[in-house]
């Protein structure tokens, strides 16, 4: 049997595995090269540690440390090893890679759990590839059907059971997909912080309370598409425009109301340099503390796009690819990981970033998630960053966590 890897040295493996040598960010795109690669690891390394290792024909994995005589419903923690594009290296990593610390740190103690604990990766977290963020929670919890997945493609159009059979994955037309209810007691996960709360709480961990509500809406800015040099500025019927206002005005109307709106893609038609452009298509990112709050500043941006849109002779239609309610985690499992700890409790904040745990919650299974100090806050880039000395105090936490849930 390997030796049992230590934190830091778990961490070194995976450094190198999707990482640009010229950003300095990670590529690891859900069944591709790299992301394949680090499933392989966590195989090893779960069996490393004999836990029973469990997967799912969409990639989702399992590690089980079941002693024996322990069975019935588990003990759950982990998160995700893909990554957005050009991303850091924190962002669902830390999370399974202090998973594995935590039950090296629980079996040190001589810890043995009275009910079965679990570290999970899941699939295709970031939507990245596939535009749907947290693929495989939501097939594993029961929150979409593998029908309608089965339909989704990338953006060369490759559809996703043809990417799992590429990555050696073996999907089948029957719904296969883990299903994660029943067998989950509760789940916990960790996750570097995309923020600063914790650094102005000088905490190095917390404990989450809520998720705000989360949508992704495209936008489809039809307009005519013209010579540059021949087309005089009055004639033209430019969707470029029509966009470049819309994301000016996303922007002032969520910084007014404290919100968060972003359209960080776009894809013109024909994308060339000396054509005013027939077709933008562009994909905001909107979040708010509350639904109504989400639904209202989207309408509001719509209608600034519409009225625009008239004036340039364009058109707009607005398509929601997905939206995500509010997930309020579970308070009384919040209260009791986050309560009498040797310097004080750990602070309890709320986060704008949708997880795996989110998906979790809302389909009714006991949640909570603990998230480690970012110095700058910054993430979904390769500035991501949290000290050694955070994750090795994350995995403390994460482990006496384990300690009170599964004891
Ligand atoms: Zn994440």
């Amino acid at each position: 049997m390997e030796p049992i890897l230590s934190f830091e040295q778990m961490w070194r493996d995976l450094a190198p595995v999707g990482r640009s040598a010229e950003s300095g960010g990670y590529f690891r795109q859900p069944y591709a090269a790299a992301e394949t690669e680090l499933r392989a690891w966590f195989d090893e390394v779960c069996r490393s540690r004999g836990l029973e290792v469990e997967s799912d024909e969409l990639g989702n994995i399992v590690g089980w440390w079941r002693p024996e005589g322990v069975d019935g419903p588990g003990v759950l923690t982990g998160s995700h090893l893909d990554s957005v594009l050009d991303g850091g290296a924190y962002d669902g990593p830390l999370g399974v890679v202090s998973a594995l610390a935590a039950i090296d740190v629980l079996r040190e103690r001589g810890f043995v759990p009275a009910r079965p604990v679990g570290v999970s990766v899941f699939a295709e977290e970031e939507g990245s590839r596939f535009g749907l963020a947290c693929l495989g929670s939501r097939l594993a919890a029961g929150a979409m059907s593998w029908e309608k997945a089965r339909e989704l493609r990338d953006r060369d159009g490759v559809f996703l059971p043809d990417a799992l059979v590429a990555s050696g994955l073996e999907p089948t037309d029957a719904d296969k997909a883990w299903d994660l209810r029943g067998r989950v007691e509760c789940f916990v996960e960790l996750h570097v912080e995309q923020g600063r709360d914790l650094v102005d709480r000088a905490a190095a961990v917390g404990v989450a309370s809520e998720i705000w509500p989360h949508g992704r809406y495209r936008f489809d800015f039809t307009g005519e598409a013209n010579h540059a040099g021949t087309t005089r500025m009055e004639d033209r019927h430019d969707p470029m425009l029509t966009y470049a206002m819309t994301a000016l005005a996303a922007n002032k109307q969520a910084r007014l109301a404290g919100e968060r709106a972003t359209f960080g893609r776009v894809d013109v038609a024909p994308n060339g340099t000396n054509a005013v452009p027939s077709r933008v298509t562009a994909w905001l990112d909107a979040r708010c503390a509350t639904d109504g709050g989400l639904a209202s500043l989207v309408a509001a941006i719509e209608k600034q796009a519409t009225e625009r849109a008239d004036r340039d002779g364009t058109s707009l239609s607005m398509t929601a690819e997905s939206v995500s309610g509010a997930v309020a985690f579970d308070a009384g499992l919040a209260g009791r990981i986050a309560a009498d700890h040797e310097g004080g409790d750990w602070p309890i904040i709320p986060t704008m970033a949708g997880h795996d745990a989110g998906i979790l919650s809302a389909a009714g299974i006991p949640t909570a998630m603990l998230f480690v100090r970012n110095p700058t806050g910054v993430s979904h880039s390769p500035a991501e960053h949290a000290e050694m000395a955070d994750c090795l105090v994350g995995v403390g936490a994460l482990a006496d966590t384990l300690e009170r849930l599964a004891g």
